[in-house]
C-alpha cells in the first residue's frame, strides 16, 4: 500500500476545489471530519476540511495520521501579511512555523492594565523533538519546499518565510510590527502549527503553503475568498510534481 498525500484546508473556500479533484473519490467520515480519498495522477491522495483554527486543524491532522499513515501531511490556505512588501497573491512556504498564542505574561498590578508587547514569547511542549525543552519553531519539510519553488504563481510572488499561527486575526498595525520583530513572521494564519506540531509528534513530513489574502498594510488588500481557490491550485501543482519526481518515496 502506498503512503497517501495528505492535504488540508480549513474553510470551504481553502477546501472544495482540492476536495471535487481526485479521481476515483470515495469518504469517509472520522467524528465531525470528512476524508476524501482518491487519486491524483494514480497516486492516492487525502483532503480534508479542517474547519478554522488550531485546535480543529490539529485533530483532524492526528486522525489523519492515526487512519492513514501518510508520506506527508499539506497544510495551505489563506493568511494575512506581517510583512508590509508582501502583497495578495504572493506564495509564502513556511520554512519557519511559530505559534503566535503562546506567551508568558509580567505579572501587573491590579488596576494598571494590559501591556501585550511586554509578553514572553514560549515555546510549546513538543516531547518527541525535545524532552527536556520547549520547542519554539517548527520546519515545513524540506524537500517538498524546494519541488514548491519550481511551480510559477501567476499571481504573485513565491517566497520562503516563517508563517505565524494562532486563534486570533490580527489587525492592529504595531502589534502586527512587534509580532514581527519579536517572531519573524512574514505573515499569520490560524492552523499551520496545530498540524506541524501534530506532525511533529508523530515523525510526519508536513508542510505549510499559503497565499496573502489579505494585508493590514495596504487597505484596499482586503481579505477575498479568491484567494483561497489560488492556493489550491498552487498546491496542486506542488503535489502532482511530488508525485512525478517521487519525492519523499
Ligand atoms: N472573518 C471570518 C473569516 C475568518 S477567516 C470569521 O471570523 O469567521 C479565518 C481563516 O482565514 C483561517 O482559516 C485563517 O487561517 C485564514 N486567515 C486569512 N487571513 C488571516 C489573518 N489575517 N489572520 C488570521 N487568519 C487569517
Amino acid at each position: 500500500m502506498k503512503k497517501p498525500i495528505v492535504i488540508l484546508g480549513p474553510m470551504e473556500s481553502e477546501s472544495a476545489l482540492l476536495i471535487r479533484h481526485p479521481e476515483n473519490r470515495t469518504s469517509q467520515k472520522i467524528g465531525a471530519f470528512t476524508y476524501y480519498e482518491g487519486t491524483v495522477n494514480g497516486y492516492p491522495v487525502v483532503v480534508c476540511r479542517t474547519y478554522i483554527g488550531v485546535v480543529n486543524s490539529a485533530a483532524a491532522t492526528a486522525l489523519a495520521i492515526q487512519r492513514y499513515d501518510p508520506l506527508c501531511v499539506i497544510i495551505q490556505g489563506t493568511s494575512g501579511a506581517h510583512d508590509p512588501a508582501l502583497h495578495q497573491g504572493d506564495i509564502i512556504l513556511g520554512e519557519r512555523i511559530v505559534h503566535l498564542g503562546r506567551f508568558f505574561t509580567p505579572h501587573r498590578d491590579r488596576g494598571t492594565g494590559a501591556d501585550a508587547f511586554q509578553w514572553e514569547p514560549q515555546g510549546s511542549e513538543i516531547v518527541s523533538l525535545d524532552p527536556e525543552d520547549f520547542t519554539s519553531v517548527l520546519y515545513s519539510d524540506s524537500r517538498i519546499l524546494a519541488i514548491a519553488q519550481t511551480v510559477p504563481n501567476k499571481n504573485g510572488r513565491v517566497i520562503r518565510g516563517c508563517i505565524g499561527a494562532a486563534d486570533i486575526w490580527n489587525r492592529e498595525l504595531d502589534m502586527i510590527a512587534h509580532l514581527r520583530r519579536v517572531l519573524g513572521t512574514d505573515c499569520e494564519e490560524m492552523e499551520g502549527f496545530g498540524v506541524a506540531q501534530i506532525c511533529a509528534l508523530f515523525g510526519v513530513p508536513m508542510a505549510d503553503i499559503r497565499v496573502i489574502s489579505n494585508s493590514e498594510w495596504h487597505p484596499q488588500e482586503e481579505f477575498n475568498e479568491k484567494f483561497g481557490e489560488q492556493c489550491q491550485m498552487f498546491v496542486l501543482q506542488v503535489v502532482r510534481r511530488l508525485i512525478a519526481e517521487k519525492t519523499l518515496l
